[in-house]
């Protein structure tokens, strides 16, 4: 079972699925984590992807595609929440082949649907641990400030986690996501989430379309 969860920045997505794995086996990609982890190194490699997550941008498919790759190979069977990516239409069709290649296909899609404002309000109040990237923010709280109650690790905020990079992000989305929306009603189940109510709220329904499909 493939489930992709659509939305802007700090729309519960990552939450979600945080959520669902903690409790349900749900196994998760996130291709923003997986992008950050290599951009932590030093290398020219890592530096030039560093300065695509500073600015908000999205990072040339080419980079994401064999994460991906990688990622269906071990868990393409799996039940599998993909956080964030697709990011548009021409991932989603380049998805669709590596998933055919591996006898798979999506099963369905969460569009966690929020406000630019409502989005910074999350971001504002959302830290990250940097050991396990545990997220805590408005709805999840650490129990002892600044240290994260899974694994003890420091919270810290994400770089790109500012009100100027959000805005840019946003713009992205607009541009390259928000049309993924239409390109996958018409191809599968799509779950309209209304992220600007309470985050606990968003999580009922993203639940209650996840308990239809299982
Ligand atoms: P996220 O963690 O989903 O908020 O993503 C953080 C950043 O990673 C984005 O602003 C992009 O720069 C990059 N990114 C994440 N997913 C993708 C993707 N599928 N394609 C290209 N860039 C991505």
């Amino acid at each position: 079972m493939i489930i992709v969860l659509l939305g802007p920045p700090a729309s519960g997505k990552g939450t979600f699925a945080q959520t669902l794995v903690d409790h349900h086996g749900w196994i998760v990609f996130s291709a923003g984590q997986a992008l950050r982890d290599m951009a932590a190194g030093k290398s020219p490699r890592a530096k030039k992807l560093a300065a695509f997550l500073k600015r908000g941008k999205l990072v040339p498919n080419a980079m994401v595609a064999h994460l991906e790759d990688d990622f269906f190979r071990a868990h393409h069977n799996k039940k599998v929440l993909l956080d964030g990516t697709p990011r548009n239409v021409s991932q989603a069709r380049a998805m669709e082949k590596v998933l055919k290649k591996f006898k798979s296909s999506f099963t369905a899609f969460l569009f966690f649907d929020a406000t630019e404002k409502v989005s910074w309000e999350r971001i504002r109040a959302r830290v990250q641990c940097e050991k396990c990237h545990r997220i805590y923010g408005l709805q999840i709280k650490p129990k002892k400030k600044g240290i994260c109650n899974a694994c003890g690790g420091k919270l810290i905020r994400r770089k790109d986690d500012t009100k100027g990079v959000l805005h840019d992000r946003f713009r992205v989305y607009q541009r390259e996501t928000l049309p993924l929306v239409e390109w996958a009603a018409q191809r599968y189940p799509v779950f309209y989430i209304n992220a600007n109510r309470s985050p606990q709220s968003a999580l009922k329904q993203a639940k209650t379309a996840l308990s239809i499909l299982e």
